[in-house]
């Protein structure tokens, strides 16, 4: 702490500076013995805190310091050190800007650092209510009352600081100039030499119309003269006595203290009204609260806003005006102030911008924002609450429906953009990053274009651009790329988001991700293309069906009619017959097509596994077949009599349907040239051929003919009948085998169709002892057969006579019954059948039930069940229930014939 001390007394600054020195910590003393010495102290750059001035000394007063340094605005406090009797200089001292005054008796340095300590704590606070300089125009025309005014003011009123001037006019002129504010205070002597003081004060009020304070100075015994510039306006008068110069300066201050309050009286009138005219004419509530938050004032707005008159709302308290959220919400508030969250000076603005809402008169309630600040004293304290009202109800609608609408925009389903014009992103809500991966930060700035896929055409985004710029929508579809590159689908909106003036601002885009249904739609157009297509072959099949069903009919009926005619010869008897059996044999083989065909797209073709001997096969079917061959002069052969025996683990019954049926199209299909078929062996399978020099199959339907229904050529189904199943059903029965089918083909060029079939059998080498069939001989229908006893179950009529003709050239007695019970009893009484032909469906006892009975008698009898019903597991069925082999309905007397050989050759 650095002090200036002023003393002429050297014993009195010792004292002062070595008491100071060991009652303050870090005091500086810095000592001036005169006037002079404290200016040069003071003009040095020492920064003191504070200055303690002596008022008695050799070369001055010590006010005159004071003055000085409080003129030059000098920020430090001032303690004046008087002689005991000196309080009106005291007083001065403190009117003059001295902060204290210590009054030199015995004990007074003790005292000094407390009264320091207040004076530099009362300086800060006081700093803008620093006693001020009083300017006084002084009018007086004798230069020695001037002379005495002016010493004794400077000595004992240093802030009255006096100009002065020796005539009316001169003072008029001073009056006149740049600074009217000048001056605070008139001082003028009663007499004055021409515009005498009357005159004076009469222009000073009247013309000038100049406020400041008139004092006059009359001579003794001149009191009516006194009451007289009173009436004109003058403020005060002194008389000019003996002492007069003594009550001079405390006259100057009273009517100068008189006048300033008077003007700030009437300033703060003058405001308060403005204020109070604000208040009143504004559309906000404007109100101030005490702090004990009672309304002190409240504008008239309320009425308006709150229906409340302000008498009635100034009486109501907080806790009625708001509702209990917004009160909780402001006490909140309020309890933060307290405990003084918050900065002192955020404390001048209490409450920046609260939304509360009120009771209006009617029970309703209005949103209001409130703004408030604290109106503090002059020692800063805290004595009330000023605040304003706003209705902001239009603006909390708009809000509410703002925080509707963008939770909407955020919580939505849909993928929602908003760009500027150019296309570059400002928004994207989280289903945009939900499915694309870019979050806002990603994308914001940048162009939507990074979506795209390449998928969409430039054309379709022209479109797109020229539709919205044009203020249109435009909806369609895209394929657009996510962030990690994966592609997805989305089906958009765009508009335009346009200004007041109708401008564009931006676009907005409003999309839904399709991925998901563009995948169910394809298969749904898959499925119904399908479905359309599936419909067509139907329908093709349909009439493919009733063509195929009733060229056999016609044949077989139209020939059967014709075989009744009289008269009729051998030759075209013989015809008949032949061309009746022809559609009898198709007729039979569409049939057995279809039940196929329905068994595998039902899922119900089973397969049954066993050991097959593929050469037999192989050769049965040439032998079956190499008729038909001949008939066309088509030339058959097979290559399996060259292989050792051969053994595969499959289905022979499907085996036989596969290859039949390739070699029977193989035949069908060539009108010239030669059909061969066999097998090679390859590493794990078994590969079988059928090759042709027929018409051949265009490369391009190479697949197509393994589908249903399918024929090359539709159109073309006169040429070669069929229902277009066989290959349907070769490959379905291929597949289930384990195999594969396929074919080398061209037009014109003949087929060779080829199928695998996995070596799989354990059996490899077995030594043959089986009937070599092609050994045999068929010749006209003779066999080389013993004749049999036979027996025949049927209990169709038709079934029996056929049966029984079919089988009468191999047979020396056959007999015929009509159930299962039949059967068994026939054979019970006669042992010695030698055969025994069991159909399956029969009434009283089946064709199954007849046979375990019979294998219970004898199990030598050799059974051959015949079916009508040709269905796969028929002859498992069958063989398990003991018969010895199978045959399908209608009999087929090559077939017939091969399986008697087959029994019966030994008896030969
Ligand atoms: P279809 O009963 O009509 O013969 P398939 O399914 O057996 O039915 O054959 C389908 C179609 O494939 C036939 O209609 C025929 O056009 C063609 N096709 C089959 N085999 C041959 C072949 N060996 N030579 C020429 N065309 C063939």
């Amino acid at each position: 702490m650095k002090i200036l001390l002023l003393e002429d007394n050297l014993s009195d600054a010792e004292l002062t500076t070595i008491g100071l020195s060991r009652l303050l910590p870090n005091v500086s003393i810095k000592h001036a013995s005169s006037l002079s010495e404290a200016r040069v102290l003071l003009d040095s750059n020492i920064i003191f805190d504070i200055a303690l001035l002596d008022v008695n000394l050799t070369d001055g007063n010590g006010l005159e310091i004071l003055m000085e340094i409080r003129q030059k605005d000098f920020q430090f406090p001032v303690i004046m050190l008087t002689g005991a009797g000196d309080e009106e200089i005291a007083v001065t001292a403190l009117k003059s800007g001295a902060e204290d005054y210590i009054v030199k008796r015995t004990d007074y340095i003790a005292n000094l650092p407390e009264a320091i300590y207040q004076a530099i704590s009362n300086f800060k606070e006081n700093i803008s209510s620093r006693a001020e300089i009083i300017e006084v125009l002084y009018i007086e025309h004798h230069a020695a009352d001037i002379d005495f005014t002016l010493r004794h003011l400077a000595q004992h009123a240093p802030f009255i600081h006096i100009s002065p001037v020796m005539s009316s006019d001169e003072a008029l002129r001073e009056l006149q100039l740049d600074n009217p504010e000048k001056y605070k205070i008139i001082l003028m002597d009663y007499k004055l030499p021409g515009m005498d003081a009357m005159e004076l004060i009469k222009t000073v009020r009247q013309q000038l119309k100049l406020k400041i304070p008139i004092i006059i100075v009359t001579g003794q015994g001149n009191e009516e003269l006194a009451v007289q510039a009173l009436k004109l306006g003058a403020n005060d008068y002194i008389t000019k006595n003996d002492n007069y110069l003594i009550k001079l300066p405390s006259i100057i201050i009273n009517s100068y203290q008189h006048y300033e309050l008077k003007e700030r009286n009437k300033a703060q009138l003058e405001s308060e009204s403005k204020y109070r005219l604000l208040a009143d004419n504004a559309g906000d509530i404007i109100f101030t609260l005490d702090m004990q938050l009672n309304y002190t004032y409240i504008s008239p707005a309320v009425k308006t806003l709150r229906g409340y008159t302000p008498e009635e709302a100034i009486k109501q308290n907080i806790v009625d005006v708001l509702t209990p959220s917004s009160y909780l919400k402001l006490s909140k508030l309020m309890g933060r102030l307290q405990t003084n969250e918050l900065s002192a000076n955020k404390k001048e603005c209490l409450i920046n911008a609260v939304e509360l809402e009120m009771y209006r008169k009617d029970k309703t309630t209005i949103w209001t924002e409130v703004k408030a600040s604290l109106i503090l004293d002059e020692n800063k304290n805290a004595i009330g609450i000023l605040g304003v009202t706003r209705d902001i109800s239009d603006r909390k609608i708009i809000s509410d429906k703002l925080i509707k609408l963008s939770s909407a925009v955020e919580q939505s389903p849909s993928l929602i953009e908003i760009t500027d014009t150019l296309g570059n992103v400002e928004y994207i809500n989280p289903k945009f990053t939900e499915i694309t991966g870019y979050t806002l930060d990603e994308i914001v700035g940048r162009n939507l274009n990074i979506l795209k896929s390449g998928y969409t055409s430039s054309e379709e985004y022209n479109n797109l651009w020229e539709t919205i710029r044009s203020g249109k929508e435009w909806r369609g579809e895209f394929q657009n790329k996510r962030k990690d590159g994966s592609m997805y689908w989305e089906q958009a909106a765009i508009s335009s988001i346009k200004n007041e003036d109708g401008e564009i601002t931006h676009y907005l885009a409003i999309k839904s991700d399709i991925t998901e249904k563009k995948t169910i739609f394809d298969e749904l157009i898959k499925a119904k293309e399908q479905a359309v297509e599936s419909d067509r072959l139907k329908s093709a099949f349909l009439a493919n069906m009733s063509h195929e069903i009733r060229t056999p009919m016609n044949g077989i009926l139209g020939f059967s009619s014709l075989l009744s005619q009289p008269g009729l010869g051998k030759e075209e008897q013989k015809e008949y017959i032949k061309l009746i059996q022809v559609s009898g044999a198709r007729m039979l083989n569409l049939i057995s097509e279809i039940i196929d065909i329905s068994k595998i797209e039902s899922g119900m073709m089973e397969i049954s596994l066993q050991e097959v001997d593929i050469n037999e096969k192989v050769s049965y079917i040439f032998e079956l077949l190499k008729l038909d061959a001949e008939e066309k002069s088509i030339q058959l052969s097979y290559n399996s009599q060259h292989f050792d025996a051969l053994y595969l683990n499959t289905d022979p019954e499907k085996l036989y349907a596969i290859l039949t049926n390739l070699v029977k199209n193989a035949i069908k299909y060539t009108d010239e040239g030669s059909v061969e078929f066999g097998y090679q062996i390859k590493e794990d399978r078994v590969e079988f051929f059928v090759k042709d020099t027929g018409i051949g199959i265009p490369v391009d339907r190479h697949l197509a003919i393994f589908e249903r229904f399918i024929q090359v050529d539709i159109a073309n189904i006169e040429a070669r009948h069929g229902a277009g199943l066989g290959l349907a059903i070769a490959k379905a029965f291929v597949n289930l085998l384990g195999g594969t089918i396929w074919l080398e083909s061209g037009e014109g060029l003949g087929s060779t169709f080829y199928f695998t079939l996995p070596l799989n059998s354990q059996k490899k080498e077995v030594n043959v002892t089986l009937p070599i069939i092609e050994n045999v001989e068929i010749k006209n229908g003779t066999s080389l057969l013993s004749k049999l006893k036979i027996l025949i179950a049927d209990d169709d009529a038709i079934s029996r006579k056929l049966i029984s003709k079919s089988v009468k050239e191999f047979g020396k007695e056959i007999i015929e019954v009509k159930n299962g019970l039949e059967a068994v009893e026939s054979f019970r009484a006669n042992s010695n059948f030698d055969l025994i032909l069991m159909d399956v469906q029969m009434p009283v006892m089946n064709g199954y039930e007849a046979i375990k009975e019979i294998r219970k008698l004898n199990n030598e009898i050799v059974i051959i069940t015949q079916s009508a019903f040709g269905l796969t597991g028929d002859r498992e069925k069958a063989i398990s229930a003991g018969s010895n082999d199978y045959i399908t309905k209608p009999i087929n007397k090559n077939e017939l014939e091969l399986l008697l050989n087959k029994y019966f050759l030994h008896l030969n």
